[in-house]
């Protein structure tokens, strides 16, 4: 079924939170929906920040607060205006830069485990620590051999996603083959059988 989440259709809502670009730094970026559009924001409270947290497997011992929603929104600004002008060829914002390195100079949260061989997270400031992870992972995509893998959804401007082209054919067009893909797709079957019958 078409990005179905726990028997359902997805919503656009629930899509803003599935790991699907192939980096949770690119992740981040689609909590701010159509961003060509009429951006939706989708991290409005702290337990929205905690759900997006646990999509991207990061779930953490504490609860966000809503200071911690104000700096994860301003920090997915900053990785978007610099994954951005990477895909435009532009000089990146200094003041974006000084912003994303001063996160990732902050303790990140460290992966340990329980005593079932069980993941989880630690820090003293665990969401702080979580956004310094993703400030970090965000550095290493945008200055590392993966960058030129980044690519926007080919249905861009009406789809603002971002992810990493990992396919063998490095010719992966779309977010998601079963939103935007299906979508062209079944827009390019009734381009074509309306030209091949025009009476229709
Ligand atoms: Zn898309």
């Amino acid at each position: 079924m078409e990005g179905e989440v726990n028997g359902s259709i997805a919503t656009n809502e629930q899509r803003a939170f599935m790991a699907i670009s192939g980096h949770r730094a690119l992740d981040l970026l689609a909590t701010l929906r159509d961003r060509h559009g009429n951006p939706a924001e989708c991290l409005c409270r702290p337990a929205d920040l905690d759900r997006w947290l646990g999509a991207m497997d990061l779930a953490l011992p504490v609860a966000a607060v809503e200071a911690d929603v104000r700096a994860a929104r301003r920090l997915r600004e900053t990785i978007n205006d610099l994954t951005r002008a990477l895909l435009a060829g532009q000089t990146p914002d200094a003041g974006a830069i000084r912003h994303l390195n001063d996160w990732a100079r902050k303790p990140a949260i460290a992966p340990q485990s329980d005593t079932h061989l069980g993941l989880q997270w630690t820090a003293d400031a665990p969401v702080n620590g979580a956004l310094a992870l993703i400030a970090r992972e965000a550095i290493e995509l945008l200055t590392g051999p993966d960058r030129a893998l980044i690519r926007e959804c080919a249905a861009a401007p009406a789809c603002s996603r971002v992810y990493l082209d990992r396919s063998r054919s490095g010719r992966r067009r779309w977010c998601h083959m079963d939103w935007c893909g299906s979508r062209a797709k079944m827009a390019s079957y009734r381009q074509r059988r309306s030209e091949a019958d025009p009476a229709r």
